[in-house]
């Protein structure tokens, strides 16, 4: 999905200051978001409390919402630069379309990965004849700077690895985790993973103690230690961790993000991922012209003109701040 907020923050993330150095239990609540004209998603990164886990900047849980009777999910093409999206959906059908010819439609448990690295155009909708609840994930990994202008590229990734125990059942959606690697492609040490509990779960999973983590639970409700976590809140875990309890007294699916803290300073603003506030300018000024020429981004079939203006620019310079290592 897309950040469409008319009037979106520009977000100085990244560098090693907000890391510490052991494990927390922060229980950081998320906020409502209203993404188009209907759908309210809970924003759960950046948060007031925290901006990045690892190289992951952005995570919006949406749903289940019943969409029987309306149109769903309607984005129309719009940019990003140097950043992947991660799109995981619990329920419902979604269909990608993007400037590299991607046309894809993809249901729960296959991983929607879209490099964006110089520049991508794409559109999410609820396909005719969608299923009646929409239920899912819309997560943004930052590319270092090493790769930030790879060119633009899609996977789809219909099956996953993973590896169950008692009680617990895990999907990797990206980098390694229990023993299980995902084929989608990241290009920073850094781990995503589905986790379904059942009912009377008392587990232990494995973490990397360099990696700091997060969790966040889509269904159910879950202990994390003795904090309970339930839907619209993310608990920061900090990093120094090898292992970690969960128990659920109901059938309960997380999503557990981790990886090692992202020191290199960046600018997030709208769909954008940057250096610079001067970079980010270019980007938004290069989207609006593109529809008169040029090709950063490119055209996304099945729209003819219909595309996300970028929002106004804040008056604000915008620069990366914060301690340098
Ligand atoms: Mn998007």
């Amino acid at each position: 999905m897309s950040n469409t907020d008319r009037r979106p923050a520009a977000r100085e993330l990244g560098g090693r200051a907000q890391t510490p150095g052991g494990p927390v239990l922060d229980l950081l609540p998320g906020k409502q978001v209203l993404l188009g004209e209907s759908t309210v998603v809970r924003r759960l990164l950046p948060t007031l409390g925290r901006r990045m886990v690892g190289a992951w900047a952005f995570v919006d849980h949406y749903g289940p919402d019943d969409i029987a009777t309306g149109p769903g999910m309607q984005v129309p093409p719009h940019p990003h630069t140097g950043l992947q999206t991660v799109s995981w959906l619990l329920e419902g059908e979604v269909q990608h379309r993007d400037s590299v010819g991607s046309d894809l439609r993809f249901g729960p448990g296959e991983l929607a990965l879209m490099t964006a690295g110089q520049g991508i155009a794409h559109s999410e909708q609820s396909p005719a004849g969608h299923p009646r609840y929409l239920h899912g994930a819309q997560l943004w990994v930052v590319l270092p700077e090493a790769d930030r202008s790879v060119p633009a590229a899609f996977e789809h990734h219909p099956t996953l690895p993973g590896f169950t125990s008692d009680g617990l059942a895990a999907t990797v959606l990206m980098g390694s985790f229990g023993g299980a690697e995902s084929p989608g492609r990241a290009y920073t040490p850094l781990m995503g993973a589905d986790l379904h509990l059942t009912a009377g779960a008392d587990v232990e999973i494995p973490l990397e103690p360099d990696f700091e983590y997060a969790l966040l639970t889509s269904s159910g409700a879950a202990r994390v230690d003795d904090t309970p976590l339930t839907p619209g809140a993310m608990l920061y875990l900090g990093t120094g961790r090898r292992t970690l309890r969960l128990r659920a007294a109901e059938a309960t699916r997380l999503l557990l993000l981790g990886g090692e803290p992202f020191e290199e300073r960046i600018v997030m603003w709208w769909n954008f991922v940057g250096r610079s506030g001067e970079e980010i300018s270019g980007f938004a000024e290069q989207w609006d012209a593109e529809s008169r020429g040029g090709d950063r981004f490119g055209a996304v079939a099945g729209w003819d003109d219909v595309r996300m203006p970028a929002p106004p620019l804040p008056s604000m310079p915008l620069k990366p701040r914060g301690r340098v290592r």
